[in-house]
Parts: structure tokens; C-alpha cells; sequence
């Protein structure tokens, strides 16, 4: 799960490390009235999902208030396009008003979970060449940056902060703050379990202090179930409303680019699925995994999720009935074409339990499908229907 930049500065402030102060505005007006509370210099900025909202133009100064209100106006009416968003961006719905800050450099610094690594999985990064060109020194000039894995049994140890400060050019007291936000910043990764604590950049500010101007926190959301707190902090604007829906209905979806829209029971049968239509030269439009124990409401609910995305232009329905059995498929499928007007060319393949039945059941509903018995005939049946 992602959460904004104000909601991980906030977090990073109970953690004890330091970050501008500010406000959350959702209009030009409260943006206004925050930029005269903090008085002086501000920065609007976007709050969406996404990074690289600078060279997108969705981060501004403002030397008053109503300079801020201008700023958050125009981006608070934008779609924000950034090299993370894909090309029809984000829109959006709120800025953060924050103290702006006079830099004297910025630095990287981030922590992840680096599953490549076995035990030592959890890796802490740091640069001395940090903002918005990170991505580019990664890509070109991997040595900047250094890295540094925690053993989860020995914990984070203080030769650790110093060897990552060592490659940044830091002065005594910038050492010692450093070396306090690297104890906080892991402290707060176990604590909240976190996937990735990204601070960048963390600036040298003209005064010579360190600060967290930008901060990108993720969460494993297998460990959300221990955080109230963090969950509370979810923003379904900037989640797929497909997803969403899919969430709620208790089955397993991720959306895709392609077009041939996939309903499929069991994780490894719908990856098996999604390869063989590539294989068969089309695209996959989701993943879907409906599950063992679905009901006829749950496979129609999946069925709606399914047909709502507009790139979809065949449905291949492939269902080996286990526990999950061919009938009760069967009687989803044909529940939900009789409460949408379907217009989509079906490829079924079904197997396994009751297969005799669902297939009756079918052939009498007067559902237009194209029926196929092997898994890769499957999918080259579906991919042909959208080439015809
Ligand atoms: P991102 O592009 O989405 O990562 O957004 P950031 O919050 O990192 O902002 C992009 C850049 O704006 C930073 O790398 C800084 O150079 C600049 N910036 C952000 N806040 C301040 C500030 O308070 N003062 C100054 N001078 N620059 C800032
Ligand atoms: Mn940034």
C-alpha cells in the first residue's frame, strides 16, 4: 500500500526525523490561508502516488500567499504526467504547503526490501548525488550509490550509519544527525512494516541541518492487518477503481494493459493462462484468480469487474473445477450474461468437476461461446476473435 507525501512526513516526524512543516490544502483558498500561517517562503506540491512531480511541473514556490493560492490553483486543476504515471497521469486532488527551505545539496537516502539478498534482505541505500536525477545515476553511475544490508537477527548497528555517511561528504554534526535518522528510519520500517522508506532528497539546508523535503513510504500490506493506523491512511482516489472493486469482492485481480480479459480459478493456472496468450501472440487485460470456494455471486461479481474494463475485447473463461466446480461456474457465468448486455466473443474452457453439467448448462443458456478443450487452443481461439 502507498500512502502521500503528508501522510509519510507526518510519520517520519513521530519518528523523530526532521521534515519542513506544513499543511494539506484540497483548495487554493486553505492553501492560502496555510501559506500565511507559516509566513515566508512555501512550496505547493502535488499529492498523488507518483514520483517525479518536479520535472513534471507539479511542485511550485510561492514568496506569499497569494502567490500560493495561484500555485495550488493551477495545480490543483491539473493532470499531473510523470515518468510514473504513464502518459495520461494522475489527477490532482490535494497539496501539501510546506516551509521552503534554502539547499545546499541533496542527498539519497532510502531503505528496501531486497528479496534478491536471502537473510541480509532488508538494504539500506545513500547517496550523495540525491534529487530528481537519482534514477539517472542509478542507471549510469551505480558506484554513487552505496548500499548497506541489515542482518535481522544482529539489527542495525551504528558502524553501518557511519560507513553510509562516510560516502557523504558529511561534517561531524551533519555525521551524528545522520546516523540518528538512519537508527529512526529502520526503527520505523520494522515498526510499521514497510516495504520502501524513500527520503529524497534529504537535504543539506543553507544553515547546514539535514531535512526530509521529500519523502515516498511503502507498506507490505500482508502487515497491514496490525496497523489500523496506516490502513486508515489508504486513498481509494488513487487506487484502480477496478481493484477496488475486486477487493471488495473478495477475488484476486490485477489489471493490464492488454485486451483479452482472463477468468480463471487458481493462481498458477491464471499465470499459466496470461503466458499462453502471449504465447499465442495476443495480450493479456488482467490477472484473475476467482479462487477454490467462489460462489455463483462472487464469479458474476468477477465477471462485471472483468467487462467493465473497455479494453477488453474477448473474454476467455479457463476453469479447472476442483473444488471450484465446473457447474457452479457455469451458473455465475450465466447469471451475470443475463444482468449485462454481453457483447464480448467468450472462449470457455472447462474441465475437472461436474464438467459434463457446466458444459450442459451452458449449451442450453443460449450464451453465444466458443467452446475449446485444450488450454493453448484456449487461448489462440480468444486471441483469433479479437483479430476477426
Ligand atoms: P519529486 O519530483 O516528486 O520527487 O518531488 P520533490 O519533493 O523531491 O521535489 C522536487 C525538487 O524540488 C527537489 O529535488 C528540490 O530540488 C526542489 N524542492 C522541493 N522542496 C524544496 C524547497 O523547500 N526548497 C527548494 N529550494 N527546493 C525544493
Ligand atoms: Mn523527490
Amino acid at each position: 500500500m502507498k500512502i502521500h507525501e503528508y501522510q509519510a512526513k507526518k510519520l517520519l516526524l513521530d519518528y523523530g526525523i526532521p521534515a519542513p512543516r506544513g499543511g494539506v490544502a484540497a483548495t487554493p483558498e486553505e492553501a492560502r490561508r496555510i501559506a500565511g500561517e507559516l509566513a515566508g517562503q512555501v512550496v505547493v506540491k502535488a499529492q498523488i502516488h507518483a514520483g517525479g512531480r518536479g520535472k513534471g511541473g507539479g511542485v511550485k514556490p510561492a514568496a506569499a500567499p497569494d502567490e500560493a493560492e495561484t500555485a495550488a490553483r493551477s495545480i490543483l486543476e491539473m493532470q499531473l504526467v510523470t515518468h510514473q504515471t504513464g502518459p495520461e497521469g494522475k489527477k490532482v486532488r490535494k497539496v501539501l504547503v510546506e516551509e521552503a527551505s534554502a539547499i545546499r545539496k541533496e542527498l539519497y537516502l532510502s531503505v528496501v526490501v531486497d528479496r534478491s539478498r536471502g537473510r541480509e534482505c532488508v538494504v539500506f541505500m545513500a547517496s550523495e548525488a540525491g534529487g530528481m536525477d537519482i534514477e539517472q545515476v542509478a542507471a549510469t553511475a551505480p558506484e554513487k550509490i552505496v548500499k548497506c544490508a541489515v542482518h535481522p537477527a544482529v539489527g542495525f548497528s551504528p558502524f553501518q550509519a557511519r560507513k553510509l555517511s562516510a560516502s557523504l561528504g558529511l561534517d561531524a554534526g551533519q555525521s551524528r544527525q545522520f546516523a540518528e535518522i538512519v537508527r529512526n528510519l529502520y526503527r520505523l520500517f520494522l515498526e510499521k512494516d514497510c516495504s520502501l522508506v524513500e527520503i529524497n532528497p534529504l537535504a543539506i539546508t543553507e544553515p547546514g541541518q539535514l531535512l526530509a523535503l521529500d519523502t515516498k513510504i511503502n507498506f507490505d500490506d500482508d502487515g497491514l492487518h496490525r496497523h489500523p493506523e496506516i490502513r486508515e491512511l489508504r486513498d481509494p482516489d488513487e487506487e484502480d477503481p477496478l481493484e477496488v472493486a475486486a477487493k471488495n469482492a473478495a477475488v484476486n485481480y490485477i489489471k493490464l494493459d492488454g485486451n483479452v480479459g482472463c477468468m480463471v480459478n487458481g493462481a498458477g493456472l491464471a499465470m499459466t493462462t496470461m503466458d499462453l496468450i502471449k504465447m499465442a501472440g495476443g495480450e493479456p487485460a488482467n490477472f484473475l484468480d476467482v479462487g477454490g470456494g467462489a460462489s455463483a455471486e462472487q464469479i458474476e461479481k468477477a465477471f462485471r469487474i472483468l467487462t467493465s474494463d473497455p479494453n477488453v475485447k474477448c473474454i476467455l473463461v479457463n476453469i479447472f473445477g476442483g473444488i471450484l466446480r465446473c457447474d457452479r461456474v457455469s451458473a455465475g457465468l450465466i447469471q451475470a450474461a443475463g444482468k449485462i448486455d454481453m457483447k464480448l466473443p467468450m472462449v470457455v474452457r472447462l474441465q475437472g468437476t461436474n464438467v459434463e453439467e457446466g458444459r450442459r448448462m451452458l449449451q442450453e443458456s443460449g450464451l453465444r461461446f466458443t467452446v475449446a478443450d485444450g488450454l493453448y487452443e484456449a487461448a489462440q481461439k480468444a486471441v483469433s476473435l479479437i483479430g476477426s
